[in-house]
């Protein structure tokens, strides 16, 4: 992968924020995550020079990818010949185009860290639940993976947590260190591995971003303080029987999604 790198002069763009894999048994294990992916549909984003991509097609999978950079294209080109019919290319911005591919699928990718929460809370807020894709492996800073695998009570526990756990399962898949990136990033980083459960009934996704919004953006205050502002929401915790006393961190999931519920109707 350097020497691929090198013959097609890609130097990391910071702005794009690529920080690139070359490692191929930490990217078969990455690749392994999800499970068996023979013959199985993957989207990935931002492939860069291609290392997962490799990887996911080791895997068996049928690829396809969206990357922003067109200098990558021409390394993206030569996997798509060495896998014949396997590896599908689109250059544009994820943020601004659906994925390429049929349902159902896995998203595996090795995000850039400006536009990966962005994503991943698209992903969960779409409004056909089961969604398209069956599983999502996602490489995060360390930092906020732990932020959407968080349990209540604890000091990452807060509303990217619940927008992940509302209809998903969400685990720490593996971390990995900084000095496995080219270049290495500042931070520590992880993957995170969600798989989508049913929809609790009758919740409006918009109505749990304003409610988690309001609750964790005063984390320390009372919720009779911090949802003050939330049309209806302090009559939601009466009907719902929480205390208002108590600090946004101390709900869990369940009674998060139960006000939202009540603010939904
Ligand atoms: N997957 C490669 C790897 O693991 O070595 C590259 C990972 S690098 C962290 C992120 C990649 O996403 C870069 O190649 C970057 O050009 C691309 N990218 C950045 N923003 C993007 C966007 N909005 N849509 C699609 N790709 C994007």
């Amino acid at each position: 992968m350097r020497e691929v790198i090198a013959a097609h002069g890609l130097s990391a763009s910071k702005a794009l924020g690529q920080n690139f894999l070359f490692d191929e048994q930490l990217l078969d294990r990455i690749a392994a995550v999800p499970g068996d992916l023979d013959g199985a549909r993957v989207y990935e984003v931002g492939p860069g020079p291609g290392g997962l991509t490799r990887a996911l097609l080791r895997a068996g999978a049928e690829v396809s990818v969206i990357e922003r950079d067109a200098r990558c294209l021409p390394a993206l080109a030569e996997i798509a010949e060495a896998y014949s019919g396997k590896l599908h290319v689109q250059e544009g911005d994820a943020l601004a185009q659906p994925p390429p591919c049929p349902a159902p699928y896995h998203i595996v990718s090795n995000l850039p860290y400006n536009v990966g929460t962005a994503l991943l809370v698209r992903w969960l807020s779409g409004e056909s639940w089961p969604p398209d894709w069956r599983s999502c492996t996602l490489m995060f800073q360390k930092e906020v993976a732990d932020r959407i695998v968080a349990a209540p009570g604890t000091g990452h526990y807060g509303r990217l947590s619940v927008l992940a756990q509302w209809r998903s399962t969400a685990k720490l898949a593996m971390k990995v260190h900084r000095s496995a990136f080219t270049p290495p990033p500042k931070v520590m980083s992880a993957v995170v591995h969600l798989v989508p459960t049913a929809m609790p009934d009758g919740v409006q996704f918009a109505q749990l971003e304003r409610l988690t919004a309001a609750a964790f953006g005063q984390r320390r205050k009372m919720l009779r303080q911090s949802l003050k502002g939330l049309p209806g929401a302090l009559d939601a915790l009466t009907a719902s029987g929480i205390d208002p006393t108590r600090r946004a961190e101390t709900l869990s999931v369940e009674e998060f999604v139960g006000l939202a519920r009540i603010l939904s109707h």
